[in-house]
């Protein structure tokens, strides 16, 4: 163990519990994307003291941006004393409305019970907090390191980050040779390594029919029941087929170990606006539905649609008039960095020193912002660890557990002693 730097960052805990709320008192509520500026100027300042270079960056033009919500991005950059790798820590700053249900003011920074609670401490000002303490530590004790830090507090992940991590890779902050190595505290919990997520397919499926008088429906021909057919067979060949496909990938929660497909929406015949409670007298001529399919590494997209287009040729010929169109709205490939790369062996590393235990290694049901740095900015070393407790995300009383949060910042700690100094990781 590397007691040094341990304690390093335990004596930061309070500064460690002072920066944590003071990122929660801003309201970086997204949509529609309040209070990033702010955010980001605070960060920087915060860093620029400890002789970091800093840099704004607005995702100018990406969804949601104007004057008045600014797709505000912080990215700061310590260089060492000599040439080296370059680790970087990239936290999204946006999170997602408070709603319902809390018992504390969700922008006060309630510090109770050895937690943090507000909207956003868990995903992710707390894990954001945990790398610049770590950084922090490591540049206490190791003020001559080779290579370079960067930290940065990104926009829209919540949203799919092309404000934030989509827009900056597309302008080569995620690539070699600026960057080497990646880590995305978001919160998988602290002895957990995130190593990827499923591949996500979104579509826009259309029934079309013929509008009539709902008084003579035959004289038409309802894109509704077309599209009842496509449901009916959705559930009994598409949703057990689906069901059978295991994986590989460690994903959790375990029922997410899966191919699952969610019905986002069904919208079908004429608005209902015009006349409140009064229904439509007519025969619809269009139905739409939006899917969103989540799939393995194991499937390859071109199948994934392939099962859908399948169902909807087949009803094309068994249906009499029956016409579809399909639309993608979204596509993301599944990804899992190897166990063995540098960023996730580095972290295990720290794993075993301060748990003392194996890591877990785990796969997100969902993506997050890893999908850019590896598509845009082909930079694959890369994975998500940090403090808190992922199902407590997005929920009310949103906590992170201050102990959690310095045993995580310890081990990033060490993994940047192991990928910047060369630190042998002890077995
Ligand atoms: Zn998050």
């Amino acid at each position: 163990m590397n007691e040094q730097l341990a304690l390093a960052v335990r004596r930061r805990t309070d500064d460690l519990v002072a920066l944590t709320s003071d990122l929660i008192r801003f309201p970086t509520v997204n949509p529609p994307g309040d209070a990033y500026t702010p955010c980001c100027e605070y960060i920087a300042r915060r860093l620029k003291a400890k002789g970091f270079a800093t840099q704004f960056v607005r995702g100018t033009g990406a969804p949601g941006d104007s004057d008045r919500y600014p797709r505000t991005n912080v990215i700061a950059r310590r260089e060492g004393r000599s040439p080296g790798a370059t680790v970087h820590f990239n936290s999204h700053i946006d999170v997602v409305e408070a709603g319902e249900g809390w018992t504390v003011d969700p922008y006060a920074a309630v510090v109770k019970d050895g937690k943090v609670f507000g909207r956003g401490a868990c995903d992710m000002k707390g894990g954001l907090a945990a790398s610049i303490i770590a950084a922090e530590a490591f540049l206490e004790i190791y003020p001559d390191f080779p290579g370079a830090i960067e930290i940065s507090g990104t926009a829209d992940e919540e949203s799919g980050g092309y404000g934030g991590v989509a827009y900056l890779a597309g302008k080569g902050f995620f690539s070699k040779p600026r960057v080497d190595h990646v880590i995305i505290p978001e919160p998988l919990n602290k002895d957990r390594i995130c190593l990827g997520h499923r591949g996500v397919w979104w579509a826009e499926i259309e029934t079309r029919g013929a509008i009539a008088h709902g008084a003579m429906p035959f004289l038409g021909d309802s894109a509704i029941r077309h599209m009842g057919a496509l449901l009916h067979a959705f559930e009994e060949e598409l949703f057990p087929a689906l069901d059978a496909k295991e994986t590989r990938m460690p994903v959790v929660p375990e029922g997410a170990r899966r191919s699952t497909m969610n019905i986002n929406s069904v919208h079908g015949g004429q608005t209902e606006d015009f006349f409140p409670g009064l229904p439509s007298p007519n025969v619809a001529d269009s139905c739409r539905m939006v899917i969103d399919r989540r799939f393995l590494i194991e499937e390859d997209i071109s199948q994934v649609k392939g099962e859908v287009v399948s169902i909807l040729e087949r009803l094309k010929r068994e249906r009499p008039k029956f016409d579809y169109s399909m639309r993608d709205l979204m596509e993301v490939l599944p990804l899992m960095t190897e166990e063995d790369a540098p960023v996730p062996s580095a972290i295990a590393a720290g794993i075993r020193e301060v748990f003392g235990k194996e890591p877990e290694y785990v796969i997100s049901p969902g993506t997050y912002d890893q999908k850019h740095i590896s598509r845009i900015g082909h930079l694959h070393d890369c994975v998500a660890y940090g403090p808190g407790i992922l199902d407590l995300a997005h929920q009310p009383d949103e906590w992170v557990g201050i102990e959690d949060m310095v045993q995580s910042a310890t081990v990033m700690a060490m993994s940047l002693d192991v990928l910047l100094r060369g630190a042998a990781p002890p077995r």
